[in-house]
């Protein structure tokens, strides 16, 4: 039988390649990146070291995912997160899993009102074929395996995603919606790695949905790695 889909492959093309922090993803300590509108970064973060994500407009989705530097097949898992907190809401002083159970990161800090997504599948090509685009429309699927092509490495799979800032209300019928950020300009979340990894960053560039806010334009993210 003959395979077809290889989810390292990305579906198009976009600027996430030229956003890259270095060739191997190590990042300079400290120093503030971009992560452009509508692109991904990919960026290597030692055990012990800390990553702070910035939500610098505060409407904008970060679609965020995470593998472990020693097995790339081993990422943080939305699934075992649920099981391992008895949640599907994330915040400080959680730890986040892996698909083979270990601890990757803990949650240290988070100045927004801790509203995000652990539910929703990142775009994709496809995803917005279903929306109704005919060309090509920018996707977080394609933000990570470009991200981590622009490092030197393949994406295993496509994991779901941990959506920093994504407001996803969940009914008591289990009927969920799709709305705007309630995070502020500036809100930043920081996690402290337990393993070695290479962490992913997509801003997310669905303006078809208000899940970037109700204008419906997806902007630029900031990051930066420093020591504890
Ligand atoms: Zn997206």
């Amino acid at each position: 039988m003959t395979l077809s889909f290889d989810p390292g492959r990305p579906d198009g093309e976009n600027r996430s390649p030229l956003f890259a922090v270095s060739p191997d993803g190590t990042p300079e300590l400290g120093r503030r990146y971009e992560i452009a509108a509508r692109c991904g970064v990919a960026v290597r973060v030692q055990k012990g070291q800390l990553l702070e994500v910035q939500n610098t407009h505060g409407t904008q989705v970060c679609d965020f995912w995470a593998f472990c530097a020693d097995e790339i097949q081993e990422y943080m898992s939305m699934e075992h997160v649920h099981t391992s907190l008895k949640s599907i809401f994330p915040k400080v002083g959680d730890s986040l899993v892996t698909n083979n159970r270990r601890t990757l990161m803990a949650i240290i800090e988070d100045t927004s009102p801790g509203i995000h997504d652990t539910i929703i599948a990142s775009c994709d090509h496809q995803r917005y074929q279903q929306l109704g685009c005919t060309a090509y429309h920018d996707n977080c699927a394609d933000n990570l395996r470009l991200a981590m092509i622009a490092v030197g490495l393949r994406a295993p799979a496509i994991p779901a995603p941990f959506n920093l800032w994504m407001n996803i209300p969940v009914g008591d019928d289990g009927a969920i919606q799709w709305v705007a950020p309630v995070s502020k300009p500036g809100d930043r979340m920081v996690f402290k790695a337990e393993l070695d990894m290479i962490a992913v960053m997509s801003a997310c560039p669905q303006d078809l949905t208000p899940v970037n806010g109700v204008d419906c334009d997806p902007l630029e993210l900031h990051f930066l790695v420093k020591a504890m």
